[in-house]
């Protein structure tokens, strides 16, 4: 039995007949652009995530780039994010002209460690972008604290988080602008690419709407040079659907990441994620990590377990940031945690017996090695 990383199958299952009905509907009518299924969407997840407004953009990488233009971050700017992430957090800044200044993550969430956060600050600094990687919320009291007292901007980089909470509120509502992914692996994924921006400010509001559709203001009118970046009618179709089930399978994800823990608290040398007082976990991505990182990832791909890893090179030391001259050791918990992380196959509908053998295989890998 081989078992994939992830399997969409099952979701649409559930949502089939809405989603046959209301793409065949958009269809029918033409309207393919911002449609009225489109705007219905920006005010459903809008208000998901607990924010006054929502703008549907063309992907995750759009919106944080969107977000910092809305926020007037540009050349000559600083933007800290952390190192530890997927490499769109940072070239949405690099996009805006601004330069990225990585920090360094905590062990337990993965996020972006505050006590080193200070230390990246320089003059130049605008904003903060704080990561709630695989589905935990970053640690938002002390990101605030530290944006308040040196008059910074917060973008929150929800992509991985979708209805993740923290202090029972959603992640997406405590910076000026929230940014999602409705990439098809992000934990609410379209059928395509997608992305969405969520605020408080209306200011901000009104100049994402503009950013996204070519600057414009009314028909002919182009206040600013803006993008065309549109979430498709027909994605926010298949979005609006998978709206209605998502708290069920973010549930089903938690069900599923305890099932693993019984097991892997078991077996030595691997540490389960670990989730922090006063927040949710969504596992999008159920990371674990273990000794013999890249031994044991190709000996579970060859067994047919769908394992994959998150990520395996820092920003700081992709080749594509190399022009910022960082080096090995400059940032060591994320270059730890990097060797060490592998991610499992995760996915609401994931069964038990699927799980029983991730971690069979897992364990007998380990005895052996
Ligand atoms: C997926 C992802 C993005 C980019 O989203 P796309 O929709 O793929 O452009 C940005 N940040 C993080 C943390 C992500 O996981």
């Amino acid at each position: 039995m081989s078992i994939p990383f992830v399997d969409f199958r099952p979701q649409y299952d559930e949502v089939k007949s809405e989603v046959d009905a209301g793409v065949k509907k958009v269809f029918e009518t033409g309207n393919f652009i911002l449609g009225q299924e489109e705007k219905d969407f920006e005010v459903s997840f809008a208000k998901y995530c607990d924010a006054q407004y929502g703008i549907g953009v063309n992907s995750g990488t759009d919106a944080l780039h969107l977000a910092l233009r809305a926020l007037d971050i540009g050349p000559g700017d600083e933007v800290i994010v952390p190192t530890f992430t997927f490499i769109a957090s940072a070239l949405a800044i690099s996009y805006t002209g601004a330069t990225p200044v990585f920090a360094d993550i905590e062990e337990g969430t993965y996020a972006i460690d505050t006590k080193t956060l200070e230390s990246r600050i320089t003059e130049k600094t605008k904003a903060i972008m704080p990561v709630h990687l695989y589905g935990q919320p970053a640690n938002l009291n002390e990101v605030l604290a530290v944006a308040k007292k040196h008059n910074l901007k917060i973008v929150e980089d929800c992509a991985q988080a979708h209805g993740a909470l923290y202090e029972n509120k959603k992640v997406g509502s405590f910076g000026d602008i929230g940014c999602f992914s409705f990439y098809p692996t992000k934990g609410l994924g379209a059928f395509g690419d997608g992305g969405f921006i969520s605020t408080n400010d209306k200011d901000l509001y009104d100049k994402v709407l503009m950013l996204r559709d070519y600057g414009r203001k009314g028909r002919y009118e182009h206040i600013i040079k803006g993008y065309n970046s549109r979430l498709d009618t027909v994605q926010a179709v298949v979005l609006e659907a998978k709206l209605k089930h998502f708290d069920k399978w973010n549930k089903m994800r938690n069900e599923a990441a305890a099932y693993y823990d019984t097991f892997l608290s078991q077996i030595d040398g691997v540490q389960a994620p670990v989730i922090r007082e006063n927040r949710t976990h969504t596992f999008q991505t159920f990371a674990i990590r273990v000794r013999n990182r890249d031994v044991v990832c190709e000996q579970m791909q060859k067994k047919g377990i769908g394992v994959l890893i998150h990520y395996p090179i820092p920003i700081h030391l992709q080749e594509a940031y190399s022009e910022l001259k960082y080096k090995k050791g400059d940032l060591p918990a994320s270059e730890k945690i990097a060797d060490e992380i592998l991610s499992l196959p995760m996915f609401p509908h994931i069964k038990k017996e699927q799980i029983d053998l991730v971690c069979a295989t897992l364990k007998e890998l380990l005895a052996n090695g």
